[in-house]
């Protein structure tokens, strides 16, 4: 299976990607996790993204396109995938069509703006696997300490509210296209979030089984 997680910063993508993964048995691919990973050991690349990404604007296309084109190319995406923040823009989307990928399912999750203000707020994130809590609706197991790897969970700064209403913009004027360009592909499920994580995974899981 190949599916793309869409959906705005904060309507839960990365949780919801590390759940279906679990259960499909493949790999997420998330160009956000990446591009952080890179900045923590300081690559040319993760250098490049680091304003962009500071400011809640999009890396430029040829960066996350050749970003995805390496990832996809390892052997352990051979079965399938889930790819959680790409494609963010049409061309993007086109490069991937272009790579000969055949995506199966496109699954949109929708969130109200006002929901995900208030939701980024709370998120917090291990800074060593990238794993992803929240102060009030998916806790650790102990404050502060990440419940798979025992790393350090923090704010990241683009989950800041001025950054977070930036994002926002952004994803409703380059990212929201994509519905209408997966729905004419006749790929496109919508999935309503909930505010119970499981719920979502629920109604997620029948999409793709649809
Ligand atoms: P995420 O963790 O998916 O919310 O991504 C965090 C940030 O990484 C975004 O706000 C962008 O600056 C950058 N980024 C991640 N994926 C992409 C993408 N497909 N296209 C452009 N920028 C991206």
């Amino acid at each position: 299976m190949k599916i793309i997680l869409l959906g705005a910063p904060g309507a839960g993508k990365g949780t919801q990607a590390e759940v279906i993964s679990e259960r499909l048995q493949i790999p997420t691919i998330s160009t956000g996790n990446i591009i952080r990973e890179a900045l923590k050991t300081g690559t040319e690349m993760g250098l490049k993204a680091k304003s962009f990404m500071d400011a809640g604007q999009l890396v430029p296309d040829d960066v996350v396109i050749g970003i995805i084109k390496e990832r996809l190319a390892k052997d352990d995406c051979q079965n399938g995938f889930i790819l959680d923040g790409f494609p963010r823009t049409i061309p993007q989307a086109e490069a991937l069509d272009n790579m000969g990928v055949v995506i199966d399912k496109v699954i949109d999750i929708e969130v109200k703006d006002e929901t995900i203000i208030n939701r980024m707020s709370g998120r917090r994130v291990c800074e060593k696997c990238g794993a992803s809590y929240h102060l009030e609706h998916k806790k650790p197991s102990v404050d502060g300490v990440c419940d798979k790897c025992a790393g350090t969970l923090v704010q990241r700064k683009d989950d800041h509210p001025d950054t977070v209403k930036a994002r926002l913009e952004v994803y409703h004027k380059e990212t929201e296209p994509l519905k209408d360009y997966y729905s004419k592909q006749g790929k496109l499920a919508i999935v309503e979030g909930q505010s119970e994580i499981e719920e979502t995974t629920s109604l997620i899981l029948a999409a793709i089984e649809a």
